[in-house]
């Protein structure tokens, strides 16, 4: 069914990448550097000039961070979740340990509750965090941007202390849906290797840890066979737990979970769509609505100082909140009219929705990259300025040099077509999973093909949606 799906054998028979991941400090190794820079982007955003554009806690934050976060999504996954300081900062309090084992640490390990085991909270946080920079320019303040870095950094130590593992990450973290539904895109995988092993496996080390390690943080058990990165921070605890070396790390197509998971889930699916909705149909909503509203606003509301402009700040929550739900709707019903296409009696709108839901997920991505690099090649040249700034000052970034110049790589036109390219690569992919997926759900290739018909023509208006605010904002 799912044709090809490794690209390479498993990187553990490569006897450096065996030892380093072998590593009891192996994750400790990628939070210390990632965590030292942190500590001096922290300094900066809490003490530094107050201007977003030559301080480098923000410049490093909302350029560098941001971009390397969502590039990590088409190679490694949750490549970020393994040098993050915040995850990291929860645990070490809750394990009283940077990473040998205790057999007692701080956290009082409570359960958390199984109705919420689910992402919902996390779409809700993710959502926000996305509105944050939109309705209050997150990205230009650095006073709300402290304020993200103290509720992540108490939020992750908090819940570490109450809850067992990394609930935290798994699922009150602004960005875990974020990261874990763009992980399925990566070409890349942490997996067990042999099933008939695992089921004659007594330990089942991977899952509760050993003598010597953790069992896996996230609560991944490889014994059952993982069938997609979701919830895979790549810390490498289970290979290193394995009793049976029965764990393996490959290179395998992208977007492979995005079809061959197993049953898929309301939570992921709406996820799946909400990604891509925020960055298609929203950004085309605020370039299209914002003006006449917030006109519209201005007469009702009390204007308030940026950037708490009340008619401002309801006109994009009304444009978010209506972005989201046309985009959830017109899904909803494109999937009714894959239903009617299929022509087969006993399935519903519904299921197809959690089906093809991810489908969405490679337009997303690539319209966040697109987004980024638009960001990215206008402001490169901000983070030598900044680093220069701050050393001058180190490490509390006060002095406020001459205005940063930043030159332009690429001309506006030249970035736009660059931009169009990566949407198109996106949408590309994005109907070749919807496709696949059709596949999946009907053997009958006549009735995939008809089933499949509507759900790229919801993919092509995400897509429209998606150039025609790129084109509006030239
Ligand atoms: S889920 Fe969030 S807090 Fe946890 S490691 Fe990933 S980015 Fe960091
Ligand atoms: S410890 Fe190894 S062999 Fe045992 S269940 Fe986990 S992956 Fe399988
Ligand atoms: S599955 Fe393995 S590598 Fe992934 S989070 Fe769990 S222990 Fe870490």
């Amino acid at each position: 069914m799912n044709g090809i799906k490794h690209l390479t054998t498993d990187l553990l028979e490569i006897g450096l990448i065996r030892r380093l991941v072998r590593l009891p400090f192996f994750q400790f190794l990628f939070v210390v550097p990632s965590l030292l820079i942190f500590i001096i982007a922290a300094l900066s955003i809490f003490f530094g000039v107050r201007h977003a554009g030559s301080n480098f806690g923000m410049v490093f934050t909302w350029v560098v961070w941001w971009g390397m976060l969502v590039s990590f999504f088409v190679v490694l996954g949750r490549g970020w979740c393994v040098m993050c300081p915040f995850g990291a900062l929860g645990e070490w309090v809750q394990r009283l340990s940077l990473w040998w084992k205790r057999k007692w640490g701080l956290g009082l390990n409570l359960k958390y509750p199984r109705r919420l085991k689910n992402m919902w909270f996390a779409l809700v946080f993710f959502i926000v965090f996305i509105f944050m920079d939109n309705g209050y320019g997150i990205s230009n303040s650095p006073p709300l941007t402290a304020g993200l870095i103290v509720v992540l950094v108490l939020g992750a130590i908090w819940v570490g202390l109450l809850f067992e593992r990394r609930t935290f990450c798994l699922y009150h973290c602004p960005l875990t849906l974020f990261i874990g539904i763009s992980s399925m895109f990566a070409p890349f995988e942490i997996r067990r290797k042999d099933a008939a092993v695992c089921r004659k496996c007594e330990s089942k080390a991977c899952f509760s840890g050993s003598e010597r390690t953790y069992g896996c943080p996230m609560f991944e058990y490889q014994g059952r066979g993982m069938d997609k990165n979701n919830d895979c921070i790549l810390c490498t605890e289970c290979i290193k737990s394995c009793p049976h070396s029965n764990i393996g790390m490959r290179l395998r197509l992208w977007g492979h979970d995005l079809w061959a998971r197993r049953e898929g889930r309301l939570d992921e699916s709406i996820g799946a769509v909400v990604i891509a909705a925020l960055v298609t149909t929203v950004s085309l909503f605020l370039v299209m609505f914002l003006p006449p509203l917030k006109s519209l606003m201005d007469k009702i509301l009390p204007a308030g100082a940026p950037p708490n402009d009340w008619p401002r700040v309801v006109s994009i929550s009304l444009l978010y909140l209506g972005g989201v739900a046309a985009s959830l709707l017109l899904m909803y019903g494109f999937s009714y009219l894959s239903k009617l296409f299929s022509g087969v009696k006993d399935v519903t709108a519904k299921s197809l929705f959690i089906h093809f839901g991810y489908a969405a997920v490679p337009l997303g991505i690539m319209k966040f990259l697109s987004d980024i690099t638009d960001h990215v090649l206008r402001t490169w040249g901000a983070v030598f300025g900044v680093i220069n700034a701050l050393l001058q000052d180190f490490p509390l970034n006060r002095v406020m040099t001459e205005e940063i110049t930043v030159k332009q790589v690429l001309s506006a036109g030249q970035t736009y077509l660059l931009q169009t390219v990566m949407i198109a690569i996106g949408f590309s992919f994005s109907l070749y999973v919807a496709y696949k997926l059709a596949e999946r759900k009907f053997s009958d290739r006549d009735v995939a093909f008809r089933t499949f018909l509507p759900i790229g023509a919801f993919l092509f208006i995400l897509t429209m949606a998606a150039l025609w605010a790129l084109s509006a904002a030239l």
